[in-house]
């Protein structure tokens, strides 16, 4: 694939994506919830390899349409699923020392759920790999007004081959090329997520609105992307080292 580095910031979707097949091989994956724009990418990258690396994350609290997506998933694309789960362990002493709904409580013990269930699981899942594509788009929210096509600082290197798609792009893109789209948009949902920490939401709300919608300070981030700062970030470390001792 003939682009250089510095013209990657502004490269197409599938230029970005055939480059970084291309350059990872199989150290490369596309990690996706199989929200649209995980599918998306993930419809771009089939095309270009069909057994392009796809892996997701089961939190063990995931709604039943998204383990239904998965298999959809593996029909329609022909690809193997790689499902990350948790540490058991880990989960464990969390779920021990505050509870299995502690998210609802406070901002850092709902980080401390993601820490544990997503962060950590994933952060080991991607040690043999040089460089992800994900969904992620800059208006989907203030927090990812700035999400860069390729982030050269993230380990693995992070793609964004959608970051200047709107969604009128996205939804045009589906409808062409007859992406599955996860049930649960049908019912009024625009982000999905965990099953206790995500709902439908109004036509006037935001597009993460749904997402951790008992939270009315706090930016909509589970710590894939964004990490957490300031007073949330300092008892988050807190709460991660008091799990880890336990
Ligand atoms: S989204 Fe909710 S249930 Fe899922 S990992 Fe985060 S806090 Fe836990």
């Amino acid at each position: 694939m003939g682009l250089s580095f510095a013209s990657l910031d502004s490269a197409p979707a599938s230029d970005l994506l055939a480059w970084a097949i291309a350059t990872y091989g199989r150290r490369f994956a596309v990690v996706t919830s199989f929200q649209l724009e995980g599918m998306v990418v993930l419809d771009i990258a089939a095309r270009l390899d069909p057994q392009v690396r796809v892996i997701t994350l089961d939190t063990g609290r995931l709604p039943d349409e998204t383990y239904r997506m998965i298999d959809l998933v593996r029909d329609r694309y022909g690809v193997q699923v790689e499902v990350i789960l948790p540490d058991a362990g880990e989960v464990g002493r969390m779920v021990a020392l505050h509870g299995v709904n502690l998210f609802y409580r406070e901002v850092p013990l709902r980080r401390l759920c993601c820490h544990f269930r997503k962060v950590l699981p994933l952060e080991r899942a991607l040690r043999d790999v040089d460089a992800i594509a994900v969904g992620l788009r800059r208006g989907q929210s203030e927090q990812r007004a700035g999400v860069p096509k390729i982030d050269r600082g993230a380990t693995p290197a992070k793609l964004s081959p959608l970051a200047d798609w709107t969604r009128d792009e996205l939804e045009a893109y589906q409808a062409a090329h007859h992406v599955p789209v996860h049930p649960l948009y049908a019912k009024g949902y625009t982000s999905i997520g965990c099953a206790p920490c995500t709902r439908a939401v109004a036509a006037d709300e935001a597009e993460r609105a749904g997402r951790w919608w008992w939270e009315t300070e706090a930016d909509k981030e589970c710590g894939l992307h964004f990490s957490a700062t300031g007073q949330v970030e300092r008892k988050l470390d807190v709460l991660i080292s008091e799990v880890v001792s336990a």
